[in-house]
């Protein structure tokens, strides 16, 4: 076993209106190994009260640092890290221009395992311990991400996109080598067997990832909905109603369906533990099908900012109970910091959709970043909290990182203050470790030089 002493951040299990954070001003944190070995937070509270509990545990002091839970990225693309900031018209363009081409070069293993080195320590390096992320078309690139996350004891999940048309060939699915299979067929017979390879295996998991409803025939998407029927602790992520053009598309492409996103539920992949990207241009009745059928919005303010597609109508998601959490959707996205995620979303809440202009609290921004987040994913109480049974992800943040974030925090007169000054002024430069619970001994950690 080991402690952490230091200010410590966490969060009520449950969400309720009003702050639902609490700082530890002098805290200590003790993890070690449950009984499979897997590290785990054993407790948290006053460093004096704890201490008294584990005499015999050793002792890491960061004086002025704050440790919180490591941050939930709820939706991005691991094969978009070298597009990010590509300049584009609007979601379409923007894929046909940047994104397509880029993710072609995904048929290789070599090129993919790079890409997922890359990518995994960047997310690290910004405090993020678990991702939902779609891999591309090619078996290559999913098992690549898999194995690196795996190496650095991540929980993380992502799936196969599965798009079977409208798109260049070189980035669609692939037929079976010997023509025995077309797309479609070959599609989903990877896909469930890199479900039994991945999921569950380590802390991964696996996500059935239909791309969005216009990449798919319907033979994909009812292919699709079979897995998700079989295999229900299985992930769905997807896309919807991000952007104008894009819904125009769908509904033509699928006329029997009531809007968009029932064209998915009309697939059966509205259920828990369903994902969908965006969730912008959508009524109160799809946001009450979401609700009933238990899926969830990624909201990726970042990414509708930069692509110009809209605003996620926070207020009305809260009045229909409509749950989400917050991602970074890179390379849609403009950054792999959570605090720039976090900020977005309050400028998105603050000038959206909803008539009054809903002002995001501090510690609900932080909420839907970790606790929140690992809620929608049905992973409450695993991850995402610091609370005792929480897998031992956690980030040191040093609230003087910057001159600036010095002078600030040091006039922070609560805890509000504290956190917002993280969220407008932090970046990757406030994260000093993050901390990953390892099946061994040892956690691993990322530390700043
Ligand atoms: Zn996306």
């Amino acid at each position: 076993m080991k402690a952490y002493r230091a200010s410590i951040l966490s969060f009520a299990t449950d969400r309720e209106p009003g702050p639902c954070a609490a700082l530890e001003e002098d805290g200590l944190l003790v993890v070690g190994p449950d009984a499979s070995g897997r590290q785990r937070v054993q407790a948290s509270g006053p460093y004096r009260m704890i201490k008294a509990l584990f005499p015999a545990v050793p002792i890491e002091h960061f004086p002025g640092r704050v440790i919180a839970p490591g941050f939930i990225d709820m939706h991005n693309h691991f094969a978009q890290t070298n597009v990010i900031g590509s300049p584009a018209d609007g979601l379409l363009p923007w894929l046909e221009r940047f994104t397509f081409p880029e993710e072609q070069r995904f048929s290789s293993a070599q090129y993919s395992a790079d890409a997922a080195r890359f990518f995994l320590d960047e997310l690290l390096r910004n405090g993020v311990t678990t991702a939902l992320s779609f891999a591309t078309c090619s078996t290559e690139s999913v098992d690549a991400l898999f194995c690196e996350a795996q190496q650095r004891r991540m929980r993380l999940i992502s799936g196969l996109c599965l798009m079977d048309r409208h798109a260049p060939a070189g980035v669609l699915n692939r037929a079976a080598p010997d023509g025995s299979r077309n797309a479609c067929e070959q599609s989903l017979l990877d896909s469930e067997a890199l479900l039994q390879r991945w999921h569950g295996a380590d802390r991964l998991g696996y996500a059935i990832t239909p791309r969005f409803a216009p990449s798919c025939s319907e033979e994909q998407l009812r292919g699709a909905g079979y897995l998700a029927q079989r295999y229900p602790e299985a992930w769905i992520q997807s896309h919807v109603a991000e952007n104008r053009d894009e819904i125009a598309w769908a509904r033509q492409l699928f006329p029997g369906s009531a809007s968009y996103l029932a064209t998915y539920a009309d697939f059966g992949l509205l259920r828990r533990r369903a994902v969908y990207a965006h969730c912008i241009h959508i009524d109160d009745q799809d946001r009450t099908l979401m609700r009933d059928s238990g899926a969830v919005a990624a909201v990726s303010p970042t990414s509708n900012l930069f692509l110009g597609s809209g605003f996620f109508d926070y207020a009305t998601a809260d009045r229909i109970g409509l749950q989400y959490g917050l991602a970074s959707d890179v390379g849609g996205g403009t950054s792999f910091s959570p605090f720039h995620t976090m900020l977005a979303a309050y400028y998105v809440a603050r000038e959206g959709q909803s008539k009054a202009g809903l002002s995001l609290s501090p510690q609900q921004l932080w909420w839907q970043h970790t606790a929140g987040a690992a809620s929608a994913l049905g992973l409450d109480g695993v991850i995402g909290n610091l609370q005792p049974g929480c897998e031992a992800d956690f980030v040191v943040l040093n609230p003087k990182a910057t001159p600036l974030l010095a002078r600030r925090s040091a006039q922070a007169g609560n805890l509000d203050e504290l956190l917002f000054a993280m969220i407008v002024l932090g970046d990757d430069r406030l994260i000093e470790r993050t901390v990953i619970s390892q099946a061994e001994d040892a956690l691993f950690t990322i530390e700043r030089p």
